[in-house]
């Protein structure tokens, strides 16, 4: 038996890169069916993340088209985070095999032969790994590698340079669906669900067209959200600052005392402004550390539903 494949593309605003996109993931399914890898029972899904322009109904169109496009639509936008776990929720039960992309052609379509490949010889989750980034700009480049950097470092353990684009079985998503978490960081807790894994390299284009949804201010955003729903690792590097402070601040009072009973203690304003305010700025970036924790669990005991779809391109069973 062939497997059926989904390819989950979330789509937010994308009315311009759609129309030139679409086909080729089509021609990319009938591609993989006429060479017997996959059935012609697949399916290119989208997943409209509640876009403000014609995205819906360009998706709507393609689908009228050709039975091999099928789209969801979500009652508002919710993130491409949100958006991709709906695609995947939607797809677990209908096919074998899911490989979720974007939808703005930046990532090499052809890299999909060989994570089909991958899977046919056993492998449950392939990540696309990204070869070069000569066509992003200096800054995006240099903010994409710090960010790897930075999550490892707060333990925070991704594949280097994986985004959001890989195949899943439906067998992992099968037991993904067990994590209820809201705060979603995929590339992150994929791993966790384990099942034997491989990487695929690729080369990362310029988008087709529209403009990127991940400016520095998000990319900083789903950093902290990365460290912060996978690892515990800040809270103890607070811990151990507040030790550090704590000896030098033990060591201080030592020297106060003894320079008090020698009677050489003298009006140290200067010294005394540097440490209070050197000491309630780092007590505020700790407590600000805690309160973003904090902000997780709350969001986490509301446990509010992580995606709404109101519409699909076909009827519901
Ligand atoms: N996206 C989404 N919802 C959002 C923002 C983005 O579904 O709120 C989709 C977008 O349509 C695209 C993918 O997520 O298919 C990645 O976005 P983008 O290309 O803007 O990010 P970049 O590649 O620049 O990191
Ligand atoms: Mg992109």
């Amino acid at each position: 038996m062939t497997p059926v494949l989904y390819i989950v593309i979330p789509c937010y605003n994308e009315q311009e890169v759609l129309p030139i996109t679409a086909p080729m993931f089509l021609e990319k399914i009938r591609n993989l069916a006429a060479v017997g890898k996959i059935s012609d029972e697949s399916r290119v899904l989208f997943v409209n993340d509640g876009s403000k322009d014609r995205t819906w109904e360009i998706i709507k169109e393609l689908s009228r088209q050709d039975p091999h496009y099928i789209g969801i639509c979500q009652s508002r936008n919710r993130g491409h985070q949100n958006a991709v776990l709906a695609g995947l929720m939607e797809a677990k039960d209908r096919c074998d095999i899911t490989i979720s992309i974007d939808c703005d052609g930046q990532d090499d379509i052809d890299a999909m032969d060989q994570m089909v490949d991958e899977y046919l010889k056993g492998c449950d989750v392939v990540y696309g790994v990204r070869s070069s980034r000569r066509t992003d700009t200096f800054f995006k480049r240099f903010t994409a590698q710090s960010f790897y950097k930075f999550l490892a470092a707060m333990g925070a353990e991704v594949v280097y340079n994986h985004a959001d684009y890989r195949l899943i079985s439906s067998r992992v998503l099968q037991e993904f669906a067990n994590f209820k978490e809201v705060n979603l960081f995929l590339r992150g807790l994929i791993p966790l669900v384990g099942f034997k894994s491989t990487t695929v390299s690729y080369s990362r284009a310029e988008r087709i067209a529209g403009e990127s949804h991940y400016p520095l201010k998000k990319m900083i955003g789903l950093a902290v959200d990365g460290i912060t729903s996978l690892s515990v690792k800040p809270l103890r590097l607070i811990t151990g600052f507040g030790l550090v402070v704590a000896l030098i601040s033990f060591i201080g009072v030592l020297w106060a005392l003894i320079t008090a009973l020698c009677g050489k203690a003298v009006t140290g304003w200067a010294s005394m402004t540097c440490i209070v305010c050197f000491v309630s700025g780092v007590q505020l970036i700790c407590l600000g550390i805690i309160g973003e924790y904090i902000g997780k669990i709350y969001m986490e005991t509301k446990a509010r539903p992580r995606y709404i779809i109101s519409e699909r391109t076909w009827e519901r069973d």
